[in-house]
């Protein structure tokens, strides 16, 4: 920028973010660079908005956070929007998948109670009357994968 005069002399270079800030916090927040670009102090970010510095050790960033909402509460709102949009993603995607295997489930099996469910109980109970098998015959793998073979919408009533 060639555009400042000599008496601006501590005119700031300009901020840079900070590299790999995961969290929005940083879009608000940026680093003084030394007349070279680098980076002067890791450690002190500067408010973007009114280059106020702060000390964050390890890139903590409660205390930015604090400043924003003490600060600058238009900030506040919109980096809460941000964190709030990252945070819904994921649940989202989860609930979308379990309404789909929910659905895919309640294809797969008769209702309890429905005509074809009741028809098959019956048969499972004629099957244990007629030939006198052990009713724990049906709870057996054996019988309940043959079961499960005839007809894989058939779920025994437990
Ligand atoms: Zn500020």
């Amino acid at each position: 920028m060639a555009t400042g005069g000599a008496a601006d002399t501590v005119a700031l270079n300009p901020l840079v973010d900070r590299k790999g800030g995961k969290s929005h916090v940083w879009k608000y927040f940026g680093f003084a660079t030394d007349d070279q670009g680098n980076i002067i102090d890791q450690q002190k970010p500067i408010c973007k908005r009114c280059h106020r510095s702060f000390l964050s050790k390890g890139g903590n960033t409660s205390n930015l956070i604090k400043h924003l909402k003490d600060r600058h509460p238009d900030l506040m709102k919109e980096f809460k929007q941000l964190q709030a949009e990252e945070d819904n993603e994921t649940p989202q995607q989860t609930l979308k998948q379990t309404t789909v295997t929910d659905a895919f489930q309640r294809q797969q099996k008769y209702e309890k109670n429905s005509p074809e469910a009741r028809r098959l109980n019956r048969a499972v109970a004629e099957f244990i009357c007629m030939d006198q098998v052990p009713v724990y015959t049906v709870e057996k793998c054996g019988f309940q994968q043959m079961l499960h073979h005839f007809n894989p919408k058939y779920q025994l009533p437990s």
